[in-house]
């Protein structure tokens, strides 16, 4: 049932739960918790240095229902496949798949234009269609990075401070991060949403080469070059959940 995988983690199979379970003994949690983890699909159970597996079981027996519930809440995966919907900078595309295209390995853009079958603007992959999810999860990643080195300097330049560089990362648990040394890392489904969100993040990882904390001059500071900060807060609150479904389960 259990499976060691580093010193203080297992992974649990539990019967009856269609989630992985990842517990975790974290010498300075002071009691029993358990949490869903809403992009990884899966709950986690923090277990303090001198409680046993057997208490910890039966906390877990104990909430069982609740975790079940919460799983069963998440939002759907919305695997890339061809004719599905993926937002691009906030705006639904339909995705086409071309293994017969011409263009072999290319992954590009055509908007809406009347007589088409689908009124949403479009992706198109050509290529083999088993590696067009990979492929596109690829592209999607380069024009994150696009869209947020050129944010990242924008603010960086505002605010008079030099990223030492900027990463794009398949993080489930953050958007965004500003490390000791100056490298800010991003999640690439930033590019899902709409441009203004994608910005205030590139502006708080900017703002942290100034203040690395979330004090009251930190939100000055990305106040001060992101002026639709609450706005995209707010976007982020009520949305980013919805993100983490995108290509969940392809790559
Ligand atoms: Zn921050």
């Amino acid at each position: 049932m259990f499976s060691r995988r580093k010193a203080e983690t297992f992974h649990l199979t539990a019967a009856g739960l269609d989630a992985p379970v990842l517990v975790r003994r974290n010498p300075r949690a002071r009691r029993l918790s358990l949490s869903v983890n809403e992009a990884r699909r899966g709950a986690v159970l923090t277990v303090p240095r001198y409680t046993s597996l057997e208490e910890a079981g039966s906390f877990l027996a104990k909430h069982f229902e609740w975790l079940q519930k919460r799983l069963a809440a998440l939002p759907r995966p919305m695997p890339f496949a061809h004719g599905s919907v993926v937002p691009l900078r906030g705006r639904d595309h339909a995705l086409q798949f071309t293994p017969n295209a011409k263009k072999r390995g290319v992954v590009w853009t055509e908007d809406e234009s009347p007589g088409k079958k689908t009124s949403l603007p479009l992706i198109y992959v050509a290529g083999a269609e088993e590696h067009a999810p990979r492929r596109l999860k690829d592209w999607l990643k380069r024009q994150a990075r696009e869209d947020l080195s050129g944010r990242c300097a924008v603010h960086a330049a505002r605010l008079g401070v030099t990223p030492k560089r900027v990463t794009i990362r398949d993080q489930s648990t953050r958007w965004g991060s500003c490390s000791a040394n100056g490298v800010l890392s991003f999640s690439w489904r930033l590019i899902l949403a709409p441009a203004q969100v994608l910005d205030y993040l590139a502006a708080h990882e900017v703002a942290h080469l100034r203040e690395m904390n979330h004090g009251a001059s930190f939100w000055a500071i990305v106040r001060e070059t992101c002026a639709t900060m609450d706005e995209a807060k707010a976007w982020i609150k009520k949305n980013g959940a919805e993100l983490h479904r995108y290509g969940a389960s392809d790559c």
